[in-house]
């Protein structure tokens, strides 16, 4: 059994987490490859050490001096290697971290940095062997991951190392120079380092006890999600709902690796468990609710619209051609409903609205605005009947009008389009009917 564990970045953010983070790897001797981000938020109005980073390559850009908050980001790591009574120093790496920056190592590097430091530090914790991300994640000269050639570096690599710490984010060109993925790409960097060592499992520790049923700022202290399946993750992240980078999934998914979403201040949580599928069914018919405001409907009335061959495909044409991506697309007999953002469309609204007339001469085209798409999933509902009514007699009783649903044939997900005002109120009700009704 090989687990391979990934540390988001408030595990990580002082010599406390990294404590913590040590007894839960030194816990089980099958969790052998670490993948940590850089130190996260302490508390709330902390900042992130890759924010800092970030800053730095501004400074340098911007011809200041980078002196004073590059020496901030020291004392930060000074203070966790203190914390952990390690003898090691980083004064040589900070030496070169500033001459790399005034010599334009560019805004990746500086990024990279942070998971590059914490990974130092937390390999020699652990007793560790260190692994530099730069020779193991391999990217293509326009930015995206060679997933090939990595692959093959971390297989090659790790093959021959039982126990390592990968620092995640980051990995390099061809030509060796830096590349990041974007914004919380370590859990990439757990992925790939998963797939290439066929991993049984893939541990992904954070501050959150897993996934949860619904937004906390919606409904506080809601439910958390056992089993997800995949698809079901996927549908929710479409909608908002985030714990995970969208791009960790490919890598893991097509090897049949399961995600466990873990909470490093809170261990004995068994978290949320990622699947490809699994009979176990979910606690309530639904497994989460998910939603976004802030888009636009346009409706396309024209009598006899059926029978007229390659309607849809106009109309929808006049949106490529716009360079817009549709988001839902509920349609009657006669008529045509698209939602879009709002914030897209509103700048292309006239030409859209004309190249519409032009290409299908409809009867009527109409516009509302300030909707919310809230996505209702679970992959209980196949089996359940009854639950569309459930939904709605719920958004009934709450006064909601529901302006759109849109059930997709998998039967996994129900969309309903609401006024922007009424999102929280409807996603109350149906929580309420679903989960807590259960408890
Ligand atoms: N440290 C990076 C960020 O803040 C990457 C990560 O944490 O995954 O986005």
């Amino acid at each position: 059994m090989k687990k391979v564990v990934k540390f988001g970045g408030s595990s990580l953010a002082s010599a406390e987490q990294f404590k913590k983070v040590a007894s839960i790897i030194k816990a089980e001797d099958t969790r052998r490859y670490v993948v940590p981000s850089a130190p996260g938020k302490r508390f709330a109005s902390d900042t992130k050490v890759t924010d800092m980073l970030y800053q730095c390559y501004d400074l340098v850009e911007a011809g200041k001096d980078v002196t004073p908050l590059l020496g901030k980001i020291e004392s930060r790591y000074e203070e966790i290697i203190k914390g952990l009574g390690l003898k090691l120093s980083l004064r040589e790496e900070f030496v070169k971290i500033k001459e790399d920056l005034l010599n334009k190592a560019g805004e990746m590097y500086a990024a990279s940095r942070g998971e590059y430091l914490n990974g130092m530090i937390l390999a020699d914790y652990l007793g560790f062997s260190f692994v530099d991300a730069a020779e193991l994640i391999r990217f293509h000269e326009d930015g995206t991951l060679n997933a090939e050639k990595t692959n093959e570096l971390l297989k090659e690599s790790l093959s021959a190392i039982e126990y390592a710490v990968i620092p995640g984010f980051y990995g390099s060109f061809e030509d060796g120079s830096i590349c990041t993925f974007s914004r919380g790409g370590s859990d990439i960097t757990g992925s790939l380092v998963a797939k290439a060592i066929h991993a049984d499992m893939y541990e992904n520790w954070t501050d959150v006890s897993g996934f949860l049923v619904v937004d906390p700022r919606i409904i506080s202290n809601p439910e958390i999600i056992e089993v997800i399946t995949y698809r079901e993750l996927r549908e929710l992240a479409y909608m908002g709902a985030s714990v995970l980078h969208e791009d960790a999934i490919f890598p893991v998914r097509k090897e049949g690796i399961p995600i466990n979403i873990r909470n490093t201040n809170s261990p004995e949580d068994k978290g949320t468990l990622i699947v490809e599928s699994t009979c176990r069914k979910s606690r309530y018919t639904i497994t989460g609710i998910a939603g976004k405001k802030g888009f636009a409907s346009i409706n396309v009335d024209k009598d006899m619209m059926n029978s007229e061959i390659g309607f849809c495909r106009k109309v929808l044409s006049v949106f490529e051609n716009n360079g817009l991506s549709i988001e839902h697309m509920p349609s009657g007999i006669d008529t045509m409903t698209i939602f879009v953002q709002q914030s897209e469309f509103e700048e292309k609204e006239q030409q859209v609205i004309s190249g519409i007339h032009r290409s299908v001469q409809p009867d009527v085209v109409e516009m509302e605005s300030d909707l919310a798409l809230i996505a209702v999933v679970g992959r209980g509902m196949k089996q359940t009947r009854g639950t569309a009514g459930r939904i709605f007699s719920a958004l009934a009783h709450a006064r909601v009008n529901v302006k759109m649903i849109d059930q997709g044939s998998s039967e996994l997900n129900v969309i309903i389009g609401v006024k922007n005002s009424d999102f929280e109120t409807a996603i109350r009700a149906i929580y309420d009917i679903f989960v807590t009704a259960q408890i």
